[in-house]
């Protein structure tokens, strides 16, 4: 048995218990050759809330062959999608029981609100369990005529087997619900891989994957560094599929990582830049709410996080000041406090980086409308920034920060503003405010991203896909789309009466 540790919620007399092991077989287990542990941190206080263990290389092999015998015997092809369908259900009903407290946890370990954790990022989660819930027994191939008489094809849709999955920091539980709902659904086992930053709401979910009844192997939680048990996974010559979401940066290394073990499958969710366009027939009020939002939720550490927004010069004037009105409307604060609408960034890493790249655009000469003084006080806090009259050579318009920042820009035509949103090398998402109904078909037709908004931000459907062109990702997540990174097409041809004539 591998040790606890007691995190206590702040404002009231309660602590939360986490196992500090590796989950493995349905048990929390110490390494089994390593001393490494990684220090969770509390972004809104900069404490230690507790240290658990890495899992090394050596692990990471125990988890795979771990995740291979339950594939083999209690779950891919021994068991219905009847039996899946119920045991996903199970897990979501547990993970609405337990929301407060996972919400809390997630709070503590990646700075969120846990209004926001528990009333969005759970119940998304629940969703989105319920929604491939729902696929688990409809999975089907089709029946192919051939040629009618003495022949026919079958197509049999097969669980893919073992699947690494590798997730970021920035949403811990929905990463996690996004990729184990599909990957369970299909009858795959999994190694789930959490940020380092933040593993504590993915090992208490493990605790309920116990309750609710899935086999041992089935999901095995592995916490470890990036370039130690990431790699591992991605080089891993009995893993069948890595899904990632992540850098684009890290994405490559796991795409070559795969190439040369076993050619594995891979799905990769990556980075954005995302342009929002406001168009001068938009209602500048709702336009300016959505564009706040869609680049301040999560206090911008999001992957579809509208960090371009280019307006219409000739409402430019006019829009800048409401955008910047509704920008510093939103409360950052302590992730506890009722009133926050976003926490501190998720680390010291971060903070610096978002830090840096605020100082980059007052040294290129972008014009700064709100935010861009630190706060003295404890916490990686980041105020909403704008900066005005930015140009596309500027850092700041170019590269994704992931943080509460947001650049400005101008355009007179509609295809100027085409040409700079799809000025960049990301493809993820994309919003444009328009009410001419003939704009808003041609503009989002030309846009080059996976996602395109309109008249709306950041809003996203467990049944609408998700993912990204160009360097934002390949392969989808969410809706039926996702099923198909699950499974691996078999096609059965069946010969009922052709003879073969002999010799050819
Ligand atoms: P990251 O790439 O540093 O880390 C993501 C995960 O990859 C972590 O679990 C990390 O431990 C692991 N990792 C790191 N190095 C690895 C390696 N060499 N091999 C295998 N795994 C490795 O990204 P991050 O800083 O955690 O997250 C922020 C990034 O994720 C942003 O760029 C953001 O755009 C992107 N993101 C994308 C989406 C999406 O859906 N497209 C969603 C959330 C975040």
């Amino acid at each position: 048995m591998a040790a606890t540790a007691q995190i206590s919620v702040p404002g009231t007399d309660r602590k939360i218990t986490v196992s500090t092991g590796l989950f493995i077989d349905n048990q929390f287990v110490p390494s089994v050759d390593s001393k490494e542990t990684i220090e969770c941190i509390n972004p809104a206080t900069e404490e230690v809330l507790c240290s658990i263990t890495a899992a090394s290389v050596k692990d990471i092999d125990v988890a795979v062959a771990s995740a291979r015998a339950a594939f083999n015997t209690t779950w891919g092809k021994n068991v219905t999608g009847f039996e899946r369908s119920r045991l996903l259900n199970k897990l979501a009903d547990l993970i609405e029981r337990n929301a407060q407290e996972l919400a809390e946890l997630e709070s503590l370990n990646n700075g969120k609100p846990v209004r926001l954790a528990r009333d969005a990022d759970i119940v998304d989660s629940v969703g989105c369990l319920r929604y491939y819930a729902g696929w688990a027994d409809k999975i089907t191939g089709q029946t192919i005529e051939v040629d009618n008489k003495t022949k026919m094809a079958f197509t049999k849709h097969d669980p893919i087997g073992v699947c690494g999955q590798i997730i970021p920091w920035n949403y811990p539980i929905s990463m996690w619900a996004w990729k184990v709902a599909p990957a369970l659904a299909c009858g795959c086992t999994i190694v789930m891989k959490p940020s380092e930053f933040t593993p504590l709401t993915a090992l208490k979910l493990s605790e309920l994957v116990v309750e609710a009844g899935f086999p041992p192997g089935v999901i095995n939680t592995v916490p470890s560094l990036g370039s130690v048990g990431g790699a591992a996974m991605s080089s891993h010559l009995d893993i069948d599929k890595v899904a990632f979401t992540g850098s684009t940066v890290t994405g490559r290394k796991i795409m070559a990582a795969a190439a040369m073990s076993n050619l594995k499958k891979v799905s990769l969710e990556l980075g954005g830049k995302s342009p929002q366009l406001i168009f001068e027939s938009a209602n500048l009020d709702e336009a300016a709410t959505w564009a706040a939002m869609g680049v301040l939720f999560n206090t911008g550490q999001d992957c579809c996080a509208g960090s371009r927004v280019y307006v219409q010069d000739k409402i430019y004037d006019k829009f800048l000041p409401i955008l910047v009105e509704k920008a510093s409307q939103l409360f950052v604060g302590h992730g506890f406090d009722e009133k926050s609408g976003c926490g501190p960034v998720v680390s010291k890493v971060q903070y610096d980086k978002v830090w840096s790249y605020i100082e980059a655009g007052k040294q290129q000469g972008a014009r700064l409308v709100l935010g861009g003084e630190k706060r003295t006080e404890k916490g990686y806090y980041v105020d909403p920034t704008i900066f005005a009259d930015v140009t596309p050579d500027m850092k700041i318009v170019k590269d994704e920060i992931f943080g509460p920042v947001l650049s400005v820009g101008k355009f007179s035509t509609e295809e100027e503003a085409v040409k700079l949103a799809n000025d960049t090398t990301y493809g993820l998402a994309a919003g444009l405010h328009s009410n001419d109904a003939g704009q808003c078909m041609r503009v989002s037709s030309a846009l080059e991203a996976g996602t395109v908004w309109i008249n709306q931000y950041n809003l996203l459907n467990n049944n609408v896909p998700f993912g990204g062109k160009k360097q934002s990702g390949i392969g989808r997540e969410l809706g039926s789309y996702a099923l198909e990174e699950y499974t691996s097409i078999k096609a059965v041809h069946w010969n009922y009466g052709e003879k073969l004539d002999w010799p050819l």
